[in-house]
Parts: C-alpha cells; structure tokens; sequence
C-alpha cells in the first residue's frame, strides 16, 4: 500500500518518477527492449537521469540532454545516430500521449502501433 502512494522511486537519484512521460523504463517498453510483464518489478529511472538514452531524445519539448566520454553520441557513427534518434524521438513523443488515447498499456510499443496502422490501411484497401 505504502509503496503504491509512494509510487517509484528512481534508482539514481532516489526521488519519485511522478509519471510515465518521464519514465525511463516506460520509455524502454514503448521502444519494445522491456516486456509488459517486467513493467511491475523492473527498477525504474527518469529519463533524465538516463542521459545516454535520453540523449536521442530530440525534440522542442524536452530540454537537451548530453552525454560526456564514450558514449557521447557526438563521438559515434552519424547514421546511427540519426536513426536512433528518429526512434527514440518517436518513442519519446508517444510516452507524452498514450495516457490520453486511453488505450491498454500493451498498445504502448511503438512496433503495436505500427502493426495496428498497417492492419487499419489493410481494412481501407479491402473493398
Ligand atoms: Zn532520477
């Protein structure tokens, strides 16, 4: 009960993770690298205080996140960074909406969404 009011705390820096929109395990799910079932039990962090995945995040609405050392994405490949950017972008702006689409959370991944456009465009062209 206690730790449901309290919601999750942060494996970093210990405050709470207010919620998901800054989650960084809900941002992992939505990007499919964690499964459903670990959502419940799996450590949770904020974005932010996961800057080597929170640097991908490029976007008007969240303040930029850099990374010093070797995983500074300025240091690696340019194309893959470009790409997981674009991904994690992606990922990022989905987190900011789920809650208000009102749908289950196994919609969530980014790979569900596509399935379910492909099936909507399927129903479309079927005559
Ligand atoms: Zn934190």
């Amino acid at each position: 009960m206690a730790k449901c009011e309290l919601g999750y705390l942060c494996e970093v820096c210990g405050a709470e993770v207010e919620d998901i929109t800054q989650s960084d395990l809900y941002l992992r799910f939505v990007l499919g690298e964690v499964e459903a079932r670990y959502l419940m039990t799996a450590k949770e962090r904020h974005l932010r205080c996961n800057p080597v995945a929170a640097q991908f995040i490029v976007d008007p609405g969240f303040e930029p996140v850099l990374v010093e050392g070797p995983f500074d994405k300025r240091n690696q490949d340019p194309a893959e960074v470009a790409r997981r950017e674009a991904r994690t972008t992606l990922a990022w702006r989905r987190l900011q909406e789920v809650r208000s689409l009102g749908i289950p959370i196994s919609d969530y991944p980014l790979d569900r969404m596509e399935a379910a456009d492909e099936n909507q465009q399927q129903v479309l062209q079927s005559p």
